[in-house]
């Protein structure tokens, strides 16, 4: 298949997204597609200080030149993530009120409305969010829209993320990073002469997103034995099956090569089809975006800086890489079920294990509402311990198939302009170690690491990466 016949297919399991535009040059289709959706209903293209010149101003003139009734609305921040306030702000974008929205966008102590509160029925003289910019603003504009039950048409402005085609938008709500599920676009323009002039670090960061893909994989397939997730083979072949091909070329990557920002945008794109079809942000994300999300709740800056979604998501996954790299050196056929099921805690003892650890943390109670929920009791423990040491070669042997090393994972991110040490975003290995007891508990998924400990080999995974001579030595 080529990538023409690959996104038709993809675009027939996807449930939301219609139509999906790549090519250099086709931002001039604005109009033509926003006619094919939203035909009569007035417009407002959102983007920021940086998009607007990128491309917002283009796509504004193509719409009102076709005699689209449009405004716009420039967020005049030089910095700004995804936090509720800008859910806010937009909610009063999409009701043509661009005075409130102004005003909670300038709000510097802004207090958190209710999140419960924000859906409203639907009414035809709102206008349709036309989103132009890179994650952010397209994350903004799709749970904006779904709170007034229509869609929204989306330019992607930078190949940083997955989440212009994916079902749910990632927003910081009362101190923790969420998924809110909403609907992904309907139509994604994707204009690779706009995308590949995208600064570099945009576009590393974006490979980094999809290269999580690999190791996420391999934990979705131990999810999958485990009877927790299993996984939906739509939404895996969608992705995996292309995910090697599209990795492929990280210098066309870091050079911003047409062909192949072209192959990473739809690599992004693949994914948020994926998670789609899934319904689920499990096939694109594990523990390798945990990493990120812990940064992100704790406001982690680097010179001044927050850190992006893809930058952090590098860290993560090269981190994943070097624990399936130990991982794999073990042999599961003898392990000794009944010494692991009587070391098993009871719920009440992981509970309180959470608590702990999340003590200090802006969301306390996250580590304990997760393991409530992911908690698998002794008699689970004896009867999946027990197939898999006998099911232990075949497993080993997909999960050597799909994973990269740390070595093999490191090279292509370095090659891509992608962050390959944790100091390049401000992140010291000692902090990365810190990160691993959060890391396990704090998403009801289960992982890698719930397996670890499982198995008694918790600790001993978690010092191999930070050992002597191993991927993040800590006295390197
Ligand atoms: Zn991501």
């Amino acid at each position: 298949m080529d990538s023409k016949e690959r996104i038709a297919a993809a675009l027939k399991v996807a449930t939301d997204t219609k139509a999906f535009e790549m090519g250099q040059g086709v931002l001039g289709m604005a109009a033509e597609v926003y006619n094919r959706f939203f035909e009569g209903r007035k417009a407002v293209v959102v983007a920021d200080i940086n998009t607007w010149p990128a491309a917002g101003e283009r796509v504004f003139a193509n719409l009102k030149e076709a005699g689209v009734d449009v405004d716009c609305y420039i967020i005049d921040k030089k910095e700004f993530h995804a936090e509720w306030k800008y859910i806010e702000m937009v909610d009063k974008i999409v009701e043509g009120d661009y005075a409130a929205a102004k005003a909670i966008e300038e709000d510097t102590d802004h207090v958190e409305a209710d999140a419960e509160q924000a859906f409203k029925p639907f009414d035809a003289s709102n206008r349709v969010l036309v989103s132009v910019g890179s994650g952010v603003i397209n994350d903004l504009c799709k749970l904006c829209s779904h709170h007034h039950a229509q869609s929204y048409l989306t330019f992607p402005t930078a190949a940083s993320v997955d989440g212009y085609s994916s079902f749910g938008a990632s927003i910081s709500y009362q101190n923790s990073k969420q998924t809110f599920s909403c609907p992904a676009p309907v139509a994604i323009v994707a204009d690779i002469d706009v995308i590949a002039a995208a600064p570099k670090q945009m576009t590393g960061a974006g490979y980094a997103d999809l290269a999580a893909k690999i190791p996420a994989g391999a934990e979705w397939m131990i999810a999958d034995f485990m009877g927790t997730e299993p996984i939906v083979p739509e939404a895996w072949h969608m992705l995996q099956d292309v995910l090697d091909s599209q990795l492929s070329n990280p210098e066309g990557v870091a050079a911003g090569e047409p062909q192949a920002i072209a192959d990473l945008f739809e690599g992004l794109t693949l994914s948020g089809f994926a998670m789609q079809a899934a319904r689920s942000s499990r096939p694109a994300s594990c523990c390798d975006h945990l990493f990120s999300h812990i940064l992100d709740m704790t406001h982690h800056r680097f010179n001044g800086k927050l850190q992006s979604h893809g930058d952090q998501v590098a860290i993560g996954t090269l981190t994943m890489c070097a624990v399936f790299d130990k991982f794999l050196t073990y042999d599961l056929t003898d392990i000794d079920v009944e010494a692991c099921v009587a070391a098993w805690p009871t719920l009440e003892q992981e509970q309180q294990r959470a608590l702990d650890i999340f003590r200090e943390f802006p969301a306390p109670d996250l580590g304990y509402t997760q393991i409530t929920q992911k908690y698998l009791g002794a008699d689970v423990v004896r009867e999946r311990l027990t197939a898999l040491r006998s099911e232990w070669p075949a497993l080993r042997e997909k999960l050597a198939g799909q994973v990269y090393s740390f070595r093999k994972m490191q090279d292509l991110f370095k090659a891509a302009g992608s962050p390959y040490d944790p100091a390049q975003i401000g992140v010291t290995r000692q902090m990365l170690k810190d990160m691993f007891p959060k890391v396990q508990l704090m998403r009801y998924r289960f992982n890698l690491l719930d397996l670890s400990k499982m198995l008694g080999i918790y600790d001993e995974l978690v010092e191999s990466v930070f050992a002597d001579g191993a991927a993040w030595d800590l006295n390197a």
